[in-house]
């Protein structure tokens, strides 16, 4: 048998009612088809979050919390699920691949867009790719060692993925290959684009510290100077995702430009520029509306999807403290293959 630890935190999969909200685990239990039936030789013990959410509410110390969780029942488990809203989910997934070092085993967050006790349910198909991802054992096949998103027939890098709310497509990793799919009903691993597994000495560690003194800013055609300003002083901007149009632009405006210089060069403020266009990415000094920002000192994050730069940022930010120059460094190094490069 392999052993799977399955979390419950709620989201529309346990949904039920008029508005939605999470059902209790024992009916969750009740509800859910057994564990052997949808992915044959995995024995499941299903427990509930200590917060039942709409993932709306997701804050990072409950991130904290499901990598405690997961670090009590490491050596228990082969693998472990975590269910969850999809509205935060590749938040967590991000944040959860970047907290977990030495990852052996699969941790693969799954959810669904229509609530388990629904016609037309996703909630079960999910569910079953899931267990046959974390009970991969029992399937005879190879360990994924990573954080992964099991949505729709396909797995997904967690730190790569996003929610696009599209009815077939509800996730999609804009610029990383899944890491399996079904296949005919069959799992298929693509060993080659897996990370590399840790040493099987290395034992799971947990980077607790987040610095969450992040904020997350979308740029908009009006966008003023000021308004800029204002956010970027006060003490919880440390770290600053950019959501840039395009490949990574932004006005040319000079005083929008020197805002950003001061708060970088003079604040020690930590400004990481992504794309704001879902398959867009950072592509610095393409266009002249790009060089701006880098003489600013903002630092290009390439492909990284806003919520792998913005957890990538607490967490980084947490273990090395006010060190900008380390920051600016590993945010522009992939660290457990959330952007492309060396
Ligand atoms: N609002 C829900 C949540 O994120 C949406 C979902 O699960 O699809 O919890």
């Amino acid at each position: 048998m392999t052993r799977v630890y399955v979390l419950y935190t709620g989201g529309t999969f346990g949904m039920a009612g008029a508005p939605l909200r999470p059902m209790e685990l024992a009916k969750l239990e009740r509800s859910l088809p057994e564990a052997t039936e949808l992915a044959p030789g995995v024995q499941v013990t299903l427990e509930r979050f200590e917060r039942l959410i709409d993932s709306s509410s997701i804050v990072p110390a409950d991130w904290l919390h499901i990598a405690r969780r997961i670090a009590r029942n490491y050596e228990t488990y082969d693998g472990f699920v975590i269910i969850h809203g999809t509205d935060t989910l590749a938040h967590t997934a991000s944040a959860l691949a970047f907290m977990l070092q030495n990852l052996r085993k699969p941790v693969v967050i799954t959810g669904a867009m229509l609530p388990l006790l629904e016609e037309g349910t996703d909630a079960v198909e999910n569910y079953r790719l899931a267990l046959m991802v974390a009970g991969h054992g029992a399937l005879g096949l190879p360990a994924v060692p990573e954080v992964c998103v099991a949505f729709a027939g396909r797995v997904l890098r967690g730190c790569r993925s996003r929610k696009m709310g599209h009815a077939e497509r509800p996730f999609d990793s804009p610029h990383y290959p899944p890491l399996a799919q079904l296949e005919d009903g069959s799992l298929r691993i693509f060993p080659d684009r897996l990370l590399p597994m840790p040493e099987e000495g290395a034992a799971l560690r947990v980077h607790e510290k987040l610095d969450t003194n992040v904020l997350d800013i979308t740029l908009f055609p009006g966008l003023r100077p000021q308004t800029l300003r204002a956010m970027l002083e006060l003490p919880q901007a440390k770290g600053v995702v950019l959501r840039a149009y395009g490949a990574g632009n932004a006005p040319e405006d000079e005083a929008f430009l020197a805002v950003l210089k001061e708060a970088i060069q003079q604040r020690g403020r930590v400004v990481v520029a992504v794309s704001q266009v879902p398959y867009g990415k950072v592509a610095p000094g393409h266009y002249a509306a790009s060089s701006g920002l880098l003489r600013a000192g903002v630092i290009p994050g390439a492909d990284l999807t806003p919520e792998a730069a913005l957890t990538k940022l607490m967490v980084v930010m947490g273990q090395v403290g006010d060190d900008t120059q380390r920051i600016s460094k590993l945010m522009q190094h992939p660290l457990h293959g959330e952007m492309s490069g060396r």
